[in-house]
């Protein structure tokens, strides 16, 4: 039986700057079992045996497809990891969460606040999807770890919807609030330092270690109900080093929330 499914959006179209986000979901699946490294997450648990399914890539031409297909998804299984695309994809699966889960925080690794109003007449661009969803009211809190972008109007909206900001200049893991509530997890590759993780859009350095994240994402203290991975961005690439530490990211999550499957 599986406890968590695997879904992938090939979706860029709301990227503000560069496409090529949309090639990374197969990319980084194939690096996942890669005989490179093993199936086994830090934590004991091996992921081949961790009632994953995984429903493939979606391709899809209107945006507000992705939250009919996150709520399928979810009729079937109650947690899902979401492979991207742009992060404007995670406007959409959270509403799709929030349909089952009257209360959850959201956990988003970034360099930017993804608070825009909107951007450059878009109110769904991948630099607006937090704003989207603290406005809906679809996340009880939002934790952001890796910020280093700030702008007057990012701090304004922060403050407006009590967003918990952890600006990289001063950031430290101990001074993450415990949640509260059940976590969706929205891992923006860009949170890493470009150093880790230059495969992206838009590489801002100064950013969170490797180690730094996979540390947060164990010290994680509540049940994690979804996560995504996204803006990878492949043309942008040196070597493989982004997609490799993509892969190894989505190996800890699902390790993480398979601590949670009722068979274990
Ligand atoms: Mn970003
Ligand atoms: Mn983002």
């Amino acid at each position: 039986m599986a406890e968590i499914i695997v879904q992938g959006f090939p979706y860029d179209k709301k990227s503000s700057f560069l496409k090529g986000a949309s090639k990374a979901p197969p990319l980084i699946r194939e690096k996942l079992f890669s005989p490179s490294s093993n199936t086994f997450a830090e934590n004991g648990v091996d992921i081949n045996n961790a009632g994953t399914l995984d429903k493939g890539d979606f391709k899809i031409s209107d945006y507000f497809e992705i939250e009919k297909i996150t709520s399928k998804h979810l009729d079937e299984e109650l947690r899902i990891l979401t492979l991207g695309g742009d992060h404007s994809i995670t406007f959409p699966i959270v509403k799709a969460f929030a349909k089952i889960y009257p209360r959850f925080d959201i956990l988003q690794i970034d360099a930017h606040t993804d608070l825009y109003d909107e951007f450059e007449g878009d109110k769904f661009s991948h630099a607006c999807p937090m704003a989207r969803i603290m406005e809906g009211g679809f996340a009880t809190h939002l934790v952001q770890i890796g910020i280093r972008t700030l702008n007057t109007h990012h701090r304004e909206q922060a403050k407006k919807f009590g967003v918990e900001v952890h600006e990289m200049r001063d950031f430290k893991t101990e001074n993450i609030t415990p949640f509260k509530n059940p976590v969706y997890i929205s891992i923006d590759l860009d949170g890493f330092d470009p150093a880790f993780a230059p495969g992206v859009s838009h590489p801002e350095p100064g950013g969170l270690s490797s180690r730094q994240v996979i540390d947060v994402i164990h010290g994680i203290n509540q049940k994690i109900i979804g996560a995504d991975v996204v803006e990878y961005n492949p043309d942008r690439e040196i070597g493989e080093l982004t997609v490799v530490l993509a892969a190894k990211i989505m190996k800890e999550i699902l390790g993480k929330m398979a601590e949670n499957n009722s068979k274990i």
